[in-house]
């Protein structure tokens, strides 16, 4: 078995950006549609809280990350592609990635950098495409997926930072079904560590001597928009969603978590669409407020911005506070 797509597919491997396509049907997608010049576009935006395992892999791999790009440029017969940096990023590393891109150039591969002022949504797919396009850095309506009409409404293939780097592992015969994942909060040694994919949440803790002498509970998957986790529930569950972990002491107070996720919405809301753009205001209006917590006020917002958003960082604010409310304070409201 030589060729590429039939090497992801057999390693069964699923897109690292946290919505979890699997790579081959994407790229395959990107083949049999209509139209050209087809891309490849690279996302390091990492707007999530929590989320830093795309610089420390620019920084560690960068030629796996290349190698990746160019065995999907040359999968979808292009030349082109857009490497997306969160502008801070770029910074560390321009220099690895400049003499990499004239590397390829002299191959005939065009790799444009694209840098970003960070932000949640700009990690989202069409958004991002947007951004490239000089347009608004706002979500577009799907479908059309950016599959068949992505960057310049061209076939495109944007997958995460990991995702080319696992590419080129595979490529290479090295894929061990491993994933990054942050490890964040009180811990011994937080940091970006390598784990098996199918890991439980308690043994990765365990295995990277992160394990708290406290008592505490956890967010998987990104410290904005990932489910809640009391520690004895670890032993059956695995990292989910964009790469993180983040350890709570279980002294944290229902509103200092609140506050934090309310403010990451309300700060991150593109505005395209009442339910996120109100809903994210009014909750951090609220709980800004002193006395007690207005659940019952907090749920209504939730649900009707879980249900009536625009794109995922609206929809995304139920998963968060229901499983807090549910695994760690033990509420039903
Ligand atoms: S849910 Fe709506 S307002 Fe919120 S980020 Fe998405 S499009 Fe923008």
């Amino acid at each position: 078995m030589n060729n590429i797509i039939d090497k992801i597919e057999e390693a069964n491997l699923i897109g690292r950006g946290g919505a979890g396509f699997p790579t081959a049907r994407k790229w395959r997608m990107v083949k049999e549609a209509e139209g050209s010049p087809k891309y490849v576009v690279s996302n390091a935006s990492e707007g999530e809280l929590g989320l830093h395992k795309d610089i420390h892999i620019l920084k560690k791999y960068p030629e796996m990350v290349f190698k990746g790009m160019v065995l999907a440029m040359d999968y979808i017969g292009t030349k082109e592609a857009y490497f997306n940096f969160n502008e801070k990023y770029y910074l560390l590393v321009k220099w690895k990635i400049r003499r990499l891109i004239k590397k390829y150039n002299k191959l005939g591969y065009n790799f444009t950098v694209y840098q970003e002022h960070p932000s949640y949504i700009g990690g989202e797919e069409t958004a991002l495409l947007n951004a490239i396009e000089g347009k608004k850095v706002q979500p577009r309506s799907k479908p059309p997926y950016p599959v068949v009409c992505g960057l310049f409404c061209k076939p495109t293939i944007i997958n995460n930072i990991e995702t080319f780097f696992n590419v080129a592992q595979v490529a290479e015969g090295k894929y061990e079904k491993k994933r990054f994942c942050c490890i964040n909060g009180p811990v011994r040694k937080p940091g970006v560590y390598h784990v098996p994919e199918d890991m439980k949440l308690d043994e990765v803790l365990k295995s990277t001597k992160n394990w708290p002498k406290f008592k505490f509970f956890v967010q998987v998957g990104g410290s904005s928009s990932g489910p809640v986790y009391h520690y004895n529930q670890l032993h059956k569950q695995i990292l989910s969603g964009a790469g993180s972990l983040e350890v709570y002491p279980a002294t944290t107070t229902p509103r200092e978590i609140l506050t934090k996720w309310f403010k990451f919405y309300a700060e991150e809301s593109c505005g395209k669409c009442t339910p996120c753009r109100e809903g994210s205001y009014q909750l951090y209006e609220l709980i800004k407020k002193s006395g007690a917590i207005k659940w019952k006020e907090i749920m209504q917002i939730v649900e009707t911005m879980e249900k009536t958003s625009f794109c995922g960082l609206g929809y995304s604010i139920g998963k968060p506070v229901k499983s807090y409310l549910k695994n760690v304070l033990k509420k039903k409201i």
